[in-house]
């Protein structure tokens, strides 16, 4: 039985008359195209498929997930966005999300006018349930941001604290899987069934490769996928970004390959970083990066610099820490040679 979905919608939301483009009113690929105000010239002419069909087909093959189950935004940011645009009546509604995390759930919420309610993870990284209960029979609070793994803490959310998230509230929860590739936990996609409201977001610009392309993906019931493609800017992907998204999709083996190197070189880099005197913690990854606690971040992030290596400096989210992406063997070893040679202070 489809859930009903309207107490959960902002009122405008539920009153959206949308706008139809003339890719959706007229859908066949053959005849003269006189209808939407295009040049007849030129390889870039036509307006691409405002639902991304094709590509669409090809996740849903690769996810085992149905083609109505998914929404391909400009970037996972325009799922963040969507999603708050959907659920979330500003100066008044609520969202939460568990610290430190993705910087951009309170960015999002912030221009759209919502509270974020920032719970900080414990010192496992781990949700702390007993805190959050209260939190969830808030009738304002409708949507709950969950990273997991987490950006930068690089662990995934234990499974039984999720469930009882998932059981107990009555609001949208998004489980934010960019990094689900790197993980030896499973994915929540093979749950979506079971759980109306959770909408799980994954993304083509980590494993997949593709960050250049601005392709991120909401897998969700249909129902809600209904809502999304009501509210999206009607050409939100373009021609060239979903052609050449679906070439990459079809090299599946070479992905897996590069995955289980970065996998491979990640435990590497870790175990010849593990001993060095300037690094106090290497926290345990289920990422493509590492996250790295030093003597003193500031010191070691500009020494870095000093050997032509970039890293990212968490010291304001996570005291003397650093995030480390991993990167070619190449570069992996530039890295390991470079902490070898730090001044430590
Ligand atoms: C990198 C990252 C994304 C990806 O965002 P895109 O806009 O799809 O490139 C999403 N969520 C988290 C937690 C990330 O770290």
């Amino acid at each position: 039985m489809p859930t009903n979905y309207s107490y959960l919608l902002r009122d405008n939301i539920q009153n959206l008359v949308p706008y139809t483009s003339a890719r959706e009113t007229y859908t066949a690929k053959e005849g003269i195209f006189l209808d939407a105000n295009e040049s007849p010239y030129g390889p870039y002419n036509r307006y691409p498929d405002p639902m991304q069909f094709a590509l669409k087909k090809r996740l849903a093959e690769l996810k085992k997930c149905g083609v109505d189950q998914i929404f391909i935004g400009n970037g996972s940011d325009e799922v963040i966005d969507t999603v708050i645009r959907l659920f979330c009546e500003p100066n008044r509604d609520k969202a939460l999300t568990f610290t430190p995390t993705y910087g951009m759930y309170k960015v999002s919420t912030q221009i759209n006018g919502v509270e974020l309610i920032e719970q900080p993870l414990n010192p496992q990284f781990q949700i702390d349930v007993k805190n959050l209960l209260p939190y969830l029979d808030d009738a304002d609070l409708k949507l709950i941001f969950l990273c997991s793994p987490n950006n930068p803490t690089a662990n995934t959310i234990d499974k039984k604290t999720i469930e009882i998230i998932l059981n107990r509230f009555q609001g949208i929860v998004l489980i934010d899987e960019a990094y689900i590739d790197f993980s030896d936990k499973a994915s929540w996609l093979t749950l979506l069934n079971q759980y109306p409201r959770l909408i799980i977001s994954q993304t083509l610009s980590k494993a997949w490769a593709m960050a250049g392309l601005r392709l991120g993906i909401a897998y969700a019931s249909p129902e809600l996928i209904g809502y999304f493609n009501l509210i999206k800017s009607p050409y939100n992907v373009s021609s060239v970004n979903q052609q050449k998204a679906l070439e990459q999709l079809t090299k599946i083996d070479r992905i897996d390959r590069q995955v289980a190197e970065l996998i491979a070189e990640r435990k590497r880099v870790e175990i010849a970083l593990r001993n060095l005197p300037s690094i106090l913690k290497i926290y345990p990854s289920e990422t493509n990066f590492l996250l790295i606690e030093v003597s003193d971040a500031f010191s070691i992030y500009h020494q870095l610099i000093d050997r032509n290596i970039i890293v990212r400096n968490r010291t304001n989210e996570i005291t003397n820490c650093l995030r480390i992406s991993i990167g070619t063997p190449q570069e992996n070893t530039q890295l390991i040679n470079a902490f070898n040679t730090l001044d430590y202070v």
